[in-house]
């Protein structure tokens, strides 16, 4: 039998966002807010016996703050997974509805359990060229000082893209300055962003002063070297076939209720390999869909590398030729 252990469960809690942004297309896509899971499912999910070791889970959307399932899963959360650690994405746009949202979760979570991600893409010329939501830089700029008075742990977020990769440096020096944490991630062209054919290529020059940059900022010595190693291996096409464990260590539920090892799934051409079910066919008794014959067959095709080369970038449960992925 199918030997399942899930650290971590995704929860794309609802694709709705109002907001703006060049690199990603959320935004313009319409919701149909009837066809989301709903909060007996989540309940279900969350008690299945399957993830009964589980302690990480990731809130996503769209902006996900701004559905009122988000407080109601960290509530079910903290009701059955009174240990896990909970991590959410947010544009920070929001900053009484982010500052409120935030305070209730923490009441349910404690502080030690939540961790808050805010997409901030570099510093503020960067900023204006890639997230289009009006005076949202400044609004991010609330929203942090809010947050920092509820002593959460936040993160600023900046994916590399053609518009801000010589802004490193001083991105870090802008997190040092809020007393935020850093993440860097690198862009990626995907169906699940709509933005396929529209991000700009680097050349070798701009991924070599990437590269330095990186160096420089003593990113080489953190576990996230990783995820550069494998974003210059797709950018210069040459990504070689690795062991992904995404699936058995960790899935993700989509706002529709479709389960998928990872976010490959919401890719056109992976579709077909890796939609493992929809958890509304199953009443939320999760457990039976991940060993019903689809999913088994998705944990093969993963096995057999069917969903190779893999450009995600987005993925952690994986051993890669030049080291084990941050989740392993
Ligand atoms: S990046 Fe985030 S804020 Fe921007 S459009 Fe996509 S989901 Fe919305
Ligand atoms: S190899 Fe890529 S597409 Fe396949 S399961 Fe892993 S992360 Fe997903």
């Amino acid at each position: 039998m199918q030997d399942y252990k899930i650290d971590d469960v995704c929860f794309s809690i609802s694709r709705y966002c109002p907001g703006k942004c060049v690199n990603c297309n959320i935004w313009k896509e319409e919701v149909k807010k009837e066809d989301e899971i709903n909060l007996s499912i989540y309940e279900t999910i969350l008690q299945s016996d399957i993830l009964k070791d589980t302690f990480y889970f990731s809130l996503t959307g769209g902006e996900a703050q701004l559905s009122k399932k988000y407080l109601e899963v960290i509530k079910l959360i903290s009701k059955y997974k009174s240990k896990a650690i909970v991590q959410s994405n947010i544009s920070g746009w929001y900053p009484s509805i982010h500052y409120k949202t935030v305070k209730t979760a923490l009441e349910y979570l404690g502080k030690n359990s939540l961790n808050i991600d805010i997409s901030v893409d570099g510093i503020e010329e960067d900023y204006k060229k890639v997230r289009l939501t009006k005076n949202g830089w400044e609004k991010v700029k609330e929203t942090t000082n809010l947050l920092q008075q509820l002593n959460v742990r936040i993160t600023y977020v900046m994916i590399i893209h053609k518009q801000n990769y010589k802004s490193i440096e001083a991105f870090i020096e802008l997190c040092k300055q809020r007393g935020v944490r850093w993440y860097i991630g690198f862009s990626v062209e995907s169906d699940n962003f709509g933005n396929r054919g529209k991000i700009e290529a680097f050349t070798n020059k701009e991924l070599e002063f990437i590269e330095n940059t990186l160096k420089r900022i003593g990113y080489f010595e953190t576990k996230h070297i990783v995820n550069w190693k494998w974003a210059k291996a797709v950018y210069t096409n040459q990504m070689p076939l690795f062991s992904c464990f995404m699936g058995t260590r960790a899935i993700t539920v989509d706002s529709d209720g479709e389960v998928y090892p990872c976010g490959g799934g919401q890719e056109n051409h992976l579709k077909p390999i890796l939609s493992m079910g929809n958890v509304k066919e199953y009443n939320g008794n999760l457990e039976k869909l991940l060993y019903n014959k689809k999913a088994l067959k998705v944990l093969k095709s993963i096995e057999e590398k069917k969903c190779q080369p893999c450009s995600l970038l987005c993925a952690h449960k994986t051993i890669f030729p030049w080291g084990k992925g941050t989740g392993m």
